[in-house]
């Protein structure tokens, strides 16, 4: 980490914050701030994460600010994910075949792009199951789908169907796994009720269908294709329970939620900006809160 990025709030003649946060437009709904406040509070680091606001004629201005004032690190969110590629020095090696940055860490004055989208959703999937040698069976084809995906594959899945109603960002990510990672990826049109291949292993939910306000939004999908032994996951953290997750738990599946995959992109971001391992319980009752208030 670079000299004065950690100042222990115990020390009491040092007042340089360690500052991070996240660029997004709009910004103003975004609750990672008050997961990682929380966070740095329970660890007893004088850090702040702020929001702001970014236009995307403006991304190239903040990004220099943040690296001018020695900002340990910062989040991009919506439109930036992608255009902030071009102003860092350096990319994480999945970032750089999901071809997007949600996180971004200072370090000896370099900027590098992470994706920590994939990695949080990892995470979760590795507290029960191995992706070695899986098949995973992602819906959707936009941009958590794809770090999703890619993660999955580096981490050895045996292969992954991409099924999605948009045919050509369906065939583009299958053919993005297929030349970029060692998984065979094959795309299936989504044009009705689909039923899983009794093979498939792993189950994400990488569309917005159940977001809140959507709490009712189901899948098209043949439930009788659910099978005790898959491990069915979601990327809505709000609410956490889901249509698909209560569907898939009532037939015996292991189920995941999205509020844990946006916990755990969190803790890392948090571990890359300060080497510190947050409270992840204190993270999760944070947002639990505000999405329930
Ligand atoms: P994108 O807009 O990039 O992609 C959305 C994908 O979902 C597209 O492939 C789109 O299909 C598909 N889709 C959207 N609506 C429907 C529908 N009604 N029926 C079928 N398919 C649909 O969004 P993101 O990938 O960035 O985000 C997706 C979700 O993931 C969001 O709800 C976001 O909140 C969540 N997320 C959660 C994270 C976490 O940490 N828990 C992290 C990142 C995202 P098509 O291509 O056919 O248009």
């Amino acid at each position: 980490l670079d000299r004065g990025l950690l100042a222990p709030r115990t020390d009491a003649m040092n007042f340089l914050s360690t500052l991070t946060g996240c660029f997004a437009q709009p910004a103003a709904e975004n609750p990672t701030v008050a997961m990682v406040e929380a966070a740095y509070r329970a660890a007893g680091l004088d850090a702040r994460y702020l929001n702001c606001e970014v236009a995307p004629a403006d991304l190239g201005d903040a990004v220099r600010g943040a690296r001018a004032m020695g900002w340990a690190g910062f989040n991009c969110s919506i439109p930036h994910k992608v255009a902030v590629v071009a102003h860092l020095d350096e990319l994480a090696p999945s970032a750089t075949i999901i071809g997007a940055v949600n996180c971004v860490v200072h370090r000896n004055g370099r900027l590098i792009g992470e994706n920590t989208d994939g990695q949080g959703f990892l995470t979760s999937l590795r507290t029960v199951v191995d992706p070695t040698g899986k098949h995973v069976v992602v819906f959707g084809a936009g941009g958590a789908a794809r770090a999703i995906t890619v993660e999955t594959a580096l981490a050895g899945a045996a292969s992954v169907t991409v099924v999605n109603v948009d045919r050509g960002r369906g065939e583009a990510l299958a053919r993005l796994l297929d030349e970029h990672t060692p998984t065979a990826a094959t795309f299936a049109p989504w044009n009705g009720p689909y039923r899983l291949p009794e093979s498939a292993d792993v189950v994400v939910n990488a569309t917005p269908i159940g977001l809140f306000p959507d709490v009712d939004g189901r899948l098209d999908l043949d439930l009788d294709s659910l099978r005790p032994h898959q491990v069915v996951a979601d990327v809505i953290p709000n609410p956490p329970s889901t249509p698909l997750l209560r569907d898939a738990a009532a037939r015996g599946c292991q189920t995941l939620d999205g509020l844990g995959m946006l916990v755990n992109q969190g803790v890392l971001g948090i571990k890359l900006w300060t080497g510190v391992d947050a409270d992840r319980d204190v993270m999760a009752e944070t947002l639990q809160r505000l999405f329930t208030a």
